[in-house]
């Protein structure tokens, strides 16, 4: 049974790796939170929407990652259904041109042919923008709350249906995903810590974590992902030793945390988590940058 019931009208799409939240208006029209990964979950998606006759009249995404935003487009032309992000992600989302943007900067990789071969779905005019002050919306009549929690992404958002019970997207992964987690993504880890402990004060009924899990009490959740992310980090800035490049700190980082690294777009992702990292040591001036014998040199602050 891929479609089981949280409570009252919220529900959630079981996709095997992830959770698909949904909000029944009616015995037919849904809202989605998310709309899943793009060619991968579709298929999916469709077959679970036919076989329950349901058909999306909104989709709010948690944020413009490919397996949370990859259908988006699709929907909204199948169904005209409406989209709500937040400002930051919708901006992303707006164009292929921003959507490169973004992704090269995050991975160096991604050509405009790889936008549209990967990505294709996820251009999309988003029709409610989030502001970062509002802590609602209303989609269709229907008014869910909004936790903003920048961090895993620049405009990250929680969503509480009114059935209260919240969708934590990216903001928290379960136990466990935690056990096999070897250098988990997140954009700016400061704020991401922040945001995590943010959500202490949430006081829902359930909880929806996307990688994936449903919770009752996330107290110990929060605990363990805060500790998870700072022993990742410990661990990272002991590999600093004396003046370091890139380069050398990350094949340390590869070596230390046995990440498997068999192909160059590996690479290319472990060297980006890893950059995160340590810009949050710089931000935070735990360590330094220097030009040393023409080559970026980082160290420790003394
Ligand atoms: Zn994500």
């Amino acid at each position: 049974m891929l479609l089981k019931k949280i409570k009252g009208n919220t529900f959630y799409i079981d996709m095997g790796k992830t959770n698909i939240p949904f909000y029944k208006i009616d015995n037919k029209r849904i809202i989605m939170l998310d709309s899943g990964f793009n060619k991968i979950d579709r298929e999916k998606i469709q077959n679970v929407l036919d076989s329950n006759d349901l058909q999306p009249v909104g989709i709010i995404c948690s944020h413009a990652h490919a397996d949370h935003a990859g259908n988006n487009m699709y929907l909204k032309k199948k169904y005209d259904c409406i989209i709500a992000m937040s400002e930051c992600e919708a901006f992303i989302c707006n164009s292929e041109s921003n959507l490169k943007f973004y992704y090269n900067n995050q991975y160096n990789t991604y050509t405009t042919y790889d936008i549209r071969d990967h990505l294709e779905y996820m251009v999309c005019e988003t029709d409610i923008i989030i502001g970062e002050e509002q802590h609602c919306v209303e989609l269709c009549g229907i008014k869910f709350g909004i936790i903003h929690t920048a961090g895993h992404s620049p405009g990250h958002i929680c969503i509480v249906t009114p059935d209260n019970v919240a969708y934590l997207g990216d903001a928290l992964i379960s136990h466990e995903v935690i056990k096999n987690a070897k250098m988990p993504y997140t954009y700016n880890l400061s704020e991401d810590l922040k945001s995590k402990a943010s959500l202490y004060n949430l006081k829902c009924e359930k909880y929806i974590v996307a990688h994936k899990g449903i919770y009752q009490d996330i107290t110990k959740l929060i605990e363990d992902n805060i500790n998870l992310y700072r022993n990742i980090a410990a661990r990272l800035y002991n590999i600093i030793e004396g003046t370091m490049t890139m380069e050398h700190i990350i094949k340390n980082a590869i070596e230390s945390f046995n990440i498997c690294v068999n192909n160059t777009l590996k690479y290319i992702m472990v060297d980006k988590v890893l950059r995160l990292y340590i810009e949050y040591f710089c931000e935070i001036r735990m360590v330094k940058m220097e030009i040393k014998d023409g080559f970026l040199k980082y160290s420790k602050v003394p």
